[in-house]
């Protein structure tokens, strides 16, 4: 019981975010099996994701640390899931980046299970070229440039509005948020911490 009670105290702090926390709280506890004490999203030694890529419709579910640490295989499943979707360039995506949408998604207590719409993972040079000419010197490419690490992504949430996902997004101060109310989106990253709208 000291885990839900902990769950609970952390997520007092959560409230300034807005009051349905609280009720997705209630939910989630549903699926809670009755003389259990294990909430899996509240397992700190497994952390996964899940994304599905809003172009392809792709889904990917991974876990990518356990027990004993990283998980190849997982972090195999989600590098090859936030690749470059326009050419299937591949990145090893940067670890901290995952961590921070865990934190995200915890933060808004939602089930790990629940995917990310993912608009941009990886984007390779041939792809950021493309974009550049295409959209001009003032089409954004550079506050999207951490893309091109493996340091980013263009996400959202479904059910949850963008302006509270941006606020999860904010409270850690690990890198950059960008803000993109009218393209449906919030761009993550672990760069130098800043945010802008775009
Ligand atoms: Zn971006």
């Amino acid at each position: 019981m000291k885990r839900q009670l902990d769950r609970r105290q952390l997520l007092t702090g959560f409230v300034a975010l807005g009051g349905a926390a609280v009720t997705a709280k209630k939910a989630h506890a549903s699926l809670h099996r009755p003389g259990s004490d294990f909430l899996h999203w509240d397992n700190s030694s497994e952390k996964r994701l899940a994304f599905r890529n809003v172009h392809t419709d792709e889904r990917i579910d991974a876990r990518f640390f356990g027990k004993h640490g990283y998980d190849e295989r997982g972090l195999a499943e989600i590098n090859h899931g936030l690749r470059d979707w326009r050419t299937g360039d591949i990145t090893e995506v940067d670890t901290d980046l995952l961590n921070l949408l865990v934190s995200i998604r915890d933060r808004l207590d939602i089930s790990p299970n629940q995917p990310f719409d993912l608009i941009c993972g990886y984007r390779s040079p041939l792809t950021n070229r493309m974009l550049h000419e295409r959209r001009g010197r003032h089409s954004g490419v550079a506050t999207h440039s951490q893309h091109l690490l493996g340091k980013a992504t263009d996400i959202a949430m479904p059910g949850v509005p963008l302006a509270r996902l941006r606020m999860a997004a904010e409270f850690n101060q690990q890198g950059g948020v960008g803000y993109y109310p009218e393209d449906g989106f919030i761009h993550v990253d672990t760069g130098p911490v800043r945010s802008w709208r775009g």
